[in-house]
């Protein structure tokens, strides 16, 4: 058992100083003056840290991604320690331009072997193209088979390297995933990764006026990557859908009109978007190519997960955006919205996942199930060919 004392804590919600018991990896006790006989829990002195719920991340690609410019430029997969570093205690993975030399089998025994090494993992079925490529013969099937899959993704539209996927293939994608994900209850999402392409989140806007189904099949991700996007994505989330905004970037790509996540959060609240709407998420282990003038690739950086907190600090300390907020768009809206369960709140019942803040928010101790993997930025865990 572990005990957390006397610590500031946000559920997301602000609930002030508690006591916090973990038991069979499991938050059994949440309240104020717990008493606990001596010796029977293993104590942390939480009287100078601030306690918020394990951090999501709703994107990463765990076995690496990117190939944009060439061979050489595929990007190397997570290792455990990065995502320890960023305070991830739950990921979802997913396969991304190149569908090809990166597959899905490999992403689902990457998803289970950092399950395997403390944190909690799920994925999404597919890549960029469509038709999708599956584990099991369909993106419904996979669903209903397969416990890590969660939708399908990341699907490319509005994108240059999109296969331009018609109104009808991805209508008929939506219904499997919709249809797949009640049969397993779980999410069923379509999340789909936005290029620069002019047409937006036109497809997606199509989907819910001529079709069926509901907004909360759609997941659209980098809806902060340029001024005119970010702002169909402000009108998209006032209708009712979910917005996610990716916190991976180069300064090139700031300079040319991307909206900083810290920003592009304090906007959206600007203008009225509900809270429970918004996400972060890293696109880890993406690569982040830079161009010259000329079209010429300059150089190829990789996305961090670390990148997922450093934009909600920022969001706080610089944007002024409320801790509870702010830390909000990590745990309890990508749970919701993801359907993870017992992941995003702290709560009695919930995963003993949690993340210990200083005052300089910086994470100081993350606890993954119930178990400590790093105290006082020291890592106590490492992933298997980690030194
Ligand atoms: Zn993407």
């Amino acid at each position: 058992m572990l005990l957390i004392k006397n610590v500031q804590t946000y559920s997301p919600d602000p609930l002030g100083r508690m006591d916090l018991l973990i038991a069979g990896g499991r938050i059994e006790r949440l309240e104020a003056g717990l008493r606990m006989p001596r010796g029977w829990a293993e104590v942390i002195d939480g009287s100078k840290l601030i306690a918020t719920p394990g951090f999501i991340d709703g994107h990463v690609h765990l076995i690496g991604g990117g190939g944009e410019g060439g061979y050489k430029t595929r990007t190397p997969e997570l290792m455990l320690s990065d995502a320890i570093h960023g305070g991830i205690t739950s990921i979802v993975g997913c396969l991304g331009t190149d569908g090809i030399t990166r597959s899905l089998p490999a992403l689902l025994a990457k998803a289970r072997a950092l399950e395997e090494e403390g944190i909690s993992t799920w994925m999404y079925s597919g890549a960029y193209g469509v038709p999708l490529p599956t584990l099991t013969g369909s993106l419904e099937s996979d669903l209903i088979l397969i416990d890590k899959v969660i939708g399908a993704g990341e699907v490319a539209i509005s994108d240059h390297r999109s296969s331009q996927p018609s109104f009808e293939a991805i209508s008929r994608l939506s219904g499997e995933a919709r249809r797949g994900g009640m049969l397993s209850g779980k999410a069923g999402l379509m999340h789909f990764h936005l290029g620069d392409g002019m047409r937006r989140l036109e497809l997606l806007e199509r989907m819910v006026a001529e079709t069926e189904l509901p907004l909360s099949q759609f997941l659209p991700t980098h809806i902060n990557r340029n001024p005119d996007l970010f702002e169909k994505g402000i009108a998209w989330a006032q209708m009712g859908g979910a917005v996610d905004f990716t916190t991976s970037t180069v300064p090139r790509f700031l300079q040319e009109g991307e909206v900083k996540c810290s920003i592009a959060l304090k906007r959206m609240l600007q203008a009225g978007v509900d809270l429970g709407r918004i996400s972060f998420s890293s696109d880890g282990q993406g690569s982040l190519p830079d161009y010259h003038e000329d079209g010429r690739l300059k150089g190829i950086g990789v996305g961090r997960v670390t990148s997922l907190f450093a934009e909600v600090r920022d969001a706080i300390q610089q944007e002024g955006v409320p801790l509870e907020q702010a830390i909000s768009v990590i745990t309890a809206n990508p749970a919701r919205t993801l359907k993870l369960p017992g992941k995003g709140r702290l709560a009695p019942g919930m995963d003993g996942d949690v993340v210990l803040l200083n005052a300089n928010l910086e994470v100081d101790t993350v606890i993954a199930r119930g178990k400590v993997l790093m105290r006082r930025g020291k890592l106590l865990v490492r992933g298997t060919f980690e030194k």
